[in-house]
């Protein structure tokens, strides 16, 4: 079954267009989270970030970055957080790659929050696990 970006991506479902190329599409987020919360997502269907190819993903974030500085230069944001989720783990609520732009306005956090709060290392080998995850990459 096609997921509602699929759906309009293919014209089945409305959406507030904001760009398009042949490889990328933009849309305003129904939720607007914050004024200017755009969605950034390649035509072809890949489940996350992480199965999309190189090529692509970068043609993505090119998009997102001129969105995000015609939040700030536009919209008047005083910054703009730029993040994809992978994985229904860490809040993917619809499985098809998309990054979201999402503008900051001092005093003006709308429905976004974002909290990262450090946690006690203690008995983690830190060099260790940097180790693990640089020759996971390899
Ligand atoms: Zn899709």
């Amino acid at each position: 079954m096609k997921d509602v970006f699929c759906k309009i991506i293919d014209g089945e479902i409305p959406c507030s267009k904001v760009y398009e190329d042949d490889d990328v599409l933009a849309i305003l987020d129904i939720s607007q989270t914050t004024k200017g919360h755009t969605l950034v997502m390649p035509k072809k269907h890949y489940e996350n970030f992480l199965s999309c190819p190189n090529d692509i993903a970068l043609k993505v974030y090119a998009v997102a970055r001129r969105i995000g500085q015609a939040e700030i230069g536009l919209l008047g944001a005083k910054g703009v957080n730029v993040l994809t989720n992978v994985g229904e783990a860490a809040g993917q609520s619809v499985p098809h790659f998309h990054v979201h732009v999402i503008p900051r306005y001092v005093g003006g956090e709308g429905g976004f929050q974002i909290t990262m709060k450090g946690q006690d290392t203690t008995g983690m080998d830190l060099p260790r696990l940097a180790s693990d995850i640089a020759n996971a990459i390899k």
